[in-house]
C-alpha cells in the first residue's frame, strides 16, 4: 500500500509547487508588461459594476501583448490584452461588449477559481499517479499513457464548469448593471467571427467552451433570472 501511496502523495505535492510557480511567474511577467488602463467610457461601466459589486473601484490593466484575450491574475488583478483593446479602439468590439469579457474575469476572481485550480491540478496529479500505478500493473508501458488522459480529461471537465460558472456571474453583472446579456453573445459571437478570419481561434477563446454551448447557457442563466 504505502509503495503506491508514496508517489501519489509527492505527485500532488509537486503540482502544488508546480502552480504557485507558474503562478509566480505569471505574476511576475504580468507586472513587468503591463499598464493600468485608463478609458473614460469603460471607466463609466466599470463605475456601475463598481456600485453593484459594492466595492469602491474595478481597476483593469493593458497586458502588453497581441493575442485576443482577458485574464484574471493569482492576486486577483484584471487584464485585457494590448490586440484585445486594439479592436475595441478600431470599433470592431463595443465598451459592453469588452466590459462582459471583464464580467467574466471578475466571476472567476470572486468565485475563488484561481485557488480552485490549483487544487484541482494538484488533485489531478496525484489522480494521475495513483492511477498510472495501478495501470502500470496491469497493461505494462501504456498504464501512464491512459492515466494521462483520464487526468486531461479530468482536467478539461473541471475548467470547463469554471467557465460557465464564470460566464453565469458575468450575465447576472451585466443584467444587474443594465447592460443585459446581449453584449456578452455578440462578444462570443464576434470572437468566433476573428477565428475563422485569423484561421485560429483567440486565447480567449481556444481556453474554453463550445461558442454556441456557452451562449445557449447564457440564455438559460438570464431566464432564470427573469422568471424564477
Ligand atoms: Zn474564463
Amino acid at each position: 500500500m504505502s509503495t503506491l501511496l508514496i508517489p501519489v502523495v509527492l505527485a500532488g505535492l509537486y503540482g502544488i509547487v508546480m502552480f504557485q510557480f507558474s503562478a509566480w511567474s505569471l505574476k511576475r511577467q504580468l507586472s513587468r508588461q503591463s499598464n493600468p488602463l485608463i478609458d473614460k467610457k469603460l471607466e463609466k461601466i466599470m463605475g456601475k459594476f463598481a456600485n453593484v459589486l459594492e466595492v469602491e473601484k474595478i481597476r483593469i490593466n493593458i497586458f502588453e501583448t497581441e493575442p485576443i484575450n482577458g485574464l484574471a491574475a493569482p492576486d486577483g488583478r484584471i487584464f485585457i490584452t494590448r490586440g484585445f483593446y486594439k479592436k475595441y479602439q478600431d470599433g470592431d468590439i463595443t465598451v459592453e461588449e469588452i466590459s462582459s469579457v471583464v464580467a467574466h474575469e471578475l466571476g472567476h476572481v470572486a468565485l475563488g477559481h484561481i485557488r480552485r485550480r490549483m487544487i484541482d491540478f494538484s488533485g489531478q496529479n496525484a489522480v494521475r499517479a495513483a492511477l498510472g500505478a495501478l495501470l502500470s500493473r496491469l497493461i505494462p508501458g501504456l498504464g501512464g499513457f491512459i492515466a494521462g488522459i483520464i487526468g486531461n480529461l479530468l482536467m478539461a471537465k473541471l475548467s470547463r464548469r469554471d467557465e460557465y460558472e464564470a460566464d453565469e456571474y458575468a450575465s447576472a453583472l451585466m443584467i444587474k448593471s443594465g447592460l443585459g446579456i446581449e453584449p456578452q453573445i455578440s462578444m462570443f459571437k464576434k470572437l468566433d467571427k476573428i477565428s475563422n478570419l485569423q484561421g485560429s481561434a483567440p486565447a480567449w477563446l481556444m481556453s474554453h467552451p463550445p461558442t454556441q454551448e456557452r451562449i445557449n447557457s447564457i440564455k438559460k442563466t438570464h431566464a432564470k433570472i427573469y422568471h424564477r
